[in-house]
Parts: C-alpha cells; sequence; structure tokens
C-alpha cells in the first residue's frame, strides 16, 4: 500500500502553529514512507474562505520547507483540491445515500429545530432530531416540495450501533450508540458541510492515514458512520494531542504569538521551527531534541507520538533556534546576516574579519538578528556605560595603572586593528613591568579595553575592533 495523507487546512486565517504541526507530521509520514503528501483547501465555508489566506498559508508552508505533492497549486489526478470546486462530486455522493436510504430530505426550519432541541431538553434528552422527515413515507412528500422549488438540507440517517475507532495515538475510542444523532450533510443553501466533504475526498483521493489534531475525535464517529455508509475503505487514524500553553489551557493567542507569519517575521529558522514544532507530542526515537527534517525522514514513524498534551513553551523554541543557528555553516550565517538592516559596518569588513566574528559571537547569539546587537554592544561601543562590576574593577588599585599603559598603547597603534600577537605582549609587559598577575592582570586589560567585565575572549574579540573606536572607549574610561 502506498501512503497517501493529507493536510486539510481551511483559508479562514493565518497558519497556525497547530495547523503547521499537522501538516509537517504528514510531510514526514509521506516522507518516511515513501508516501504522497496531499493539499486540501477546505473552503466550503464561503462566508469565511478568502483565498488570500490560501496563499498565504501555502507560502508558509513552504516557509517552512514543508512541500506537497499534489494541490491546488499542484494538479494531479485526484483534483480538484479545492472543496468549493468539488460541489458536484458532493452532490452526486448526496444523491446516492438519499436513494439508498441512507440519508433523507428534511424541511424543518429553524424554528421547528429549535423547538425540538427545547422539548428534549426540557424532557431530559439528549437533542436529537426527531422530526417527520426521518420517516421514509415522507419521502414522496419531500420529491413534490423539490419540484415546486423548495430547498431542504439533506441529513444523515446515523445507524444505531456504537463504533470503536483503533487511534494510532489514542488507542482504542468507543463511540456508544446512541451518541449523535442524524445529522445534516448538505444545508438548504445546497452546500455540504465539513464531517462529510471530508470523507468523499479523503475516499476518493485514496488517503491512508488522517493525521490530524485531537479536537476532530469527536467528529471521527460521524465520519466513521459516513464511510461506512459509501462502501469506502477507512483510513487509519492518528489524533495528535492538543498544544496547551503554560497556563495548561489550549494554546491560543494570549499565550503569545500562533501563527506562524509572526515566527517568520521574527526571524525564525524555519529549520529550528520544524525542529521543535515535530517535538510537539512526538519523540526522536534516540530522544533527540535537535534534528533536521532529513534526519527525520529515516526514523519518523506513527508509533512515537505521546497521547498527552503538549505544552508551547518559547523559551524552548528559543533554544532551538539557537541551537540551529550554532550549527549553521559560516558562510551562511554571513549571508543571513547582511540581509539584516543596520550591518553596514559588519558588511564592509574583510571576510577573514566576517569569518573570525561569526565564530566568536555565534554562541551569544539565538537568532540572526542578535549579530548586529552584540556587534554594536561589544565591538563598536564607544561609550562604555559604568555599570556597578565595572566600577568595581575600575577601584582596585592596579587599575588605573593598566588603563594609562593600554592608553598609551592604543595610542600608539597605527593599523587599523590590533594584532594577538601585539595584546599578548601589552599583557606580558602588564604582568612582567606592572607585576600584575591573575584577576587584576586579566579583569584590568578586559575592562580598559572592552569597559565590560564579562564577555568573549579578548583574543578573539580585540584584533575585531577597529583601533578607532579602542581609543576611544579607552580614553572614555580614563577620563
Ligand atoms: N479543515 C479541517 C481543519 O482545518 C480539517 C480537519 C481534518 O484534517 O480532517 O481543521
Amino acid at each position: 500500500m502506498t501512503v497517501r495523507v493529507r493536510f486539510a487546512p481551511s483559508p479562514t486565517g493565518y497558519l497556525h502553529i497547530g495547523g503547521a504541526r499537522t501538516a509537517l507530521y504528514n510531510y514526514l509520514y509521506a516522507k518516511a514512507t515513501g508516501g504522497t503528501f496531499i493539499l486540501r483547501i477546505e473552503d466550503t465555508d464561503l462566508e469565511r474562505s478568502k483565498s488570500e489566506y490560501e496563499t498565504l498559508q501555502i507560502d508558509d508552508l513552504k516557509w517552512l520547507g514543508i512541500f506537497h505533492d499534489e494541490g491546488p497549486d499542484k494538479p494531479g489526478k485526484f483534483g480538484p483540491y479545492r472543496q468549493s470546486e468539488r460541489l458536484e462530486i458532493y452532490m452526486k455522493y448526496a444523491n446516492l445515500l438519499i436513494e439508498q436510504g441512507k440519508a433523507y430530505y428534511d424541511f424543518c426550519t429553524e424554528e421547528e429545530l429549535e423547538a425540538m432541541k427545547e422539548k428534549a431538553a426540557a424532557e431530559g434528552r439528549d437533542p436529537i432530531y426527531q422530526g417527520k422527515w426521518k420517516d421514509p413515507a415522507f419521502h414522496a412528500e419531500a420529491l413534490q416540495k423539490i419540484a415546486a422549488g423548495e430547498k431542504p438540507a439533506i441529513r444523515f440517517r446515523a445507524p444505531k450501533k456504537a463504533y470503536t475507532l483503533n487511534d494510532k495515538v489514542k488507542g482504542s475510542v468507543t463511540y456508544p450508540e446512541g451518541m449523535v444523532g442524524d445529522f445534516v450533510i448538505v444545508r438548504s443553501n445546497g452546500l455540504p458541510v465539513y464531517n462529510y466533504c471530508c470523507v468523499v475526498d479523503d475516499m476518493l483521493m485514496e488517503i491512508t492515514h488522517v493525521i490530524r489534531g485531537e479536537d476532530h475525535l469527536n467528529n471521527t464517529v460521524r465520519q466513521l458512520m459516513i464511510y461506512e455508509a459509501l462502501n469506502s475503505k477507512i483510513p487509519e487514524f492518528a489524533h495528535v494531542s492538543l498544544l496547551i500553553g503554560h497556563d495548561r489551557q489550549k494554546l491560543s493567542k494570549r499565550h503569545g504569538a500562533t501563527s506562524v507569519n509572526l515566527y517568520r517575521n521574527e526571524h525564525y529558522l524555519p529549520e529550528a521551527m520544524c525542529n521543535y514544532l515535530c517535538l510537539l507530542g512526538w519523540s526522536h526515537p534516540e530522544e533527540r531534541d535537535i534534528f533536521n527534517k532529513e534526519d527525520l525522514f529515516k526514523v519518523f514513524s506513527l508509533d512515537r507520538f505521546s497521547a498527552h498534551a503538549a505544552m508551547y513553551d518559547l523559551e524552548k523554541l528559543k533554544w532551538v533556534n539557537g541551537e540551529h543557528l550554532k550549527k549553521m555553516s559560516t558562510i551562511d550565517l554571513i549571508t543571513l546576516i547582511e540581509k539584516e538592516p543596520e550591518t553596514e559596518f559588519f558588511s564592509k569588513q574583510s571576510q577573514d574579519w566576517k569569518n573570525a566574528c561569526v565564530e566568536l559571537l555565534k554562541k551569544y547569539a539565538s537568532f540572526v538578528t542578535d549579530f548586529p546587537k552584540l556587534v554594536n554592544e561589544l565591538i563598536l561601543n564607544e561609550n562604555p556605560e559604568m555599570t556597578d562590576p565595572l566600577k568595581e574593577i575600575m577601584a582596585w588599585e592596579t587599575t588605573p595603572k593598566i588603563l594609562s599603559f593600554i592608553k598609551e598603547k592604543v595610542d600608539s597603534v597605527e593599523s587599523e586593528f590590533v594584532t594577538e600577537a601585539e595584546l599578548n605582549s601589552w599583557m606580558e609587559s602588564v604582568k612582567k613591568d606592572m607585576g600584575v598577575k591573575g584577576k587584576p592582570l586579566f579583569m584590568g586589560v578586559r575592562a580598559a579595553l572592552t569597559g565590560h567585565d564579562h564577555g568573549p575572549d579578548l583574543k578573539f574579540l580585540i584584533p575585531l575592533t577597529p583601533v578607532t573606536i579602542l581609543r576611544n572607549r579607552v580614553h572614555q574610561l580614563s577620563k
């Protein structure tokens, strides 16, 4: 059996973190099994669906590196891939269900349905449809009404039996008899509903595995009924766990950014996003936290999902981003940094300087945007802030002597940068000629040259700092 999986977003908003995770799992499963990944646009809610959202969602998927094999922009033999273009197909199967008595026309008005619900509530019963149209004896009357131009809904006759689902994540799930009553599959305005279209499409698109969020578990019983009524094969289901925030409530905007485009704007790395999203409810067979999509193509399987809710943790995502950043090649990082604003100084430097700078600073960076900030703070800052730790070092007896020695040295440098050898010789002089050793030596020289009490290794940092800057800084500190 060749695996065919799908991601079926509704284009009613931006691509959500949860949707991206679902898309990723489907994509990975197709890649891991040599299967096909389909993108289907579920746009039968004509009022809320917008083609701009479809475009934006596809664009975000591409940014994440999640590529579909078939979809509205990649026609295949199972198209069209937009539900709004498949209405005739849904009507064909609805008519078939009517012919077989598995569905019926329903002319009940909103008021009648509401009254039925109220009556059921008053009698302490579940609000299960009990309209007269359920009775096959009224079929002929229904046809007359249609001939007279009235527009009925089409209601599915829910079989009276229990259903059991063997879910790949949740295990065995039983839906007791009578849990759902007859439900509408095509509204009186001619538009079919999600539970119905989804099954017709999954059947015709030969979907073998449905991997989607746990929030759809309740829909699945209706879908199982429809598969059965259509004599269709039933795909395997994997309902992945809910995403929750720190307060254990369902992930929503109040927990922070929930749409992928916001992370994209914040310069998160797409590889890091995929890595982190994958970890939300799935674990690597070697319990690894950091991996690439390509690593997952070899090991992704449906038996490593967790049935527990997954907590969305922005701090962990940032950490994962930093880890991916550190794994990037220096050359790729330089290219990304130069696309950032305020990197004129960086861009003007030699290739050797850029390489050394990126190598030195990447351990302090979680985001590409951190590089220009780090360059400003650690290399270009001419006016050191007199923090308490810096004041303390300045107050040591040895520091003023070191400072005036360094000032003299820096003033006499004629080249654009100090070399590591020059810096070493200054250190040696402080040690030998002034007799300063250990902490007072290292901290004193650091404070004099950088205006910081801690930071990257001086022998790498100072040769990256233009002498003009060092000079201004040392003069500033000597005041
Ligand atoms: N359009 C549905 C959604 O966006 C798809 C659910 C499914 O995968 O069956 O939630």
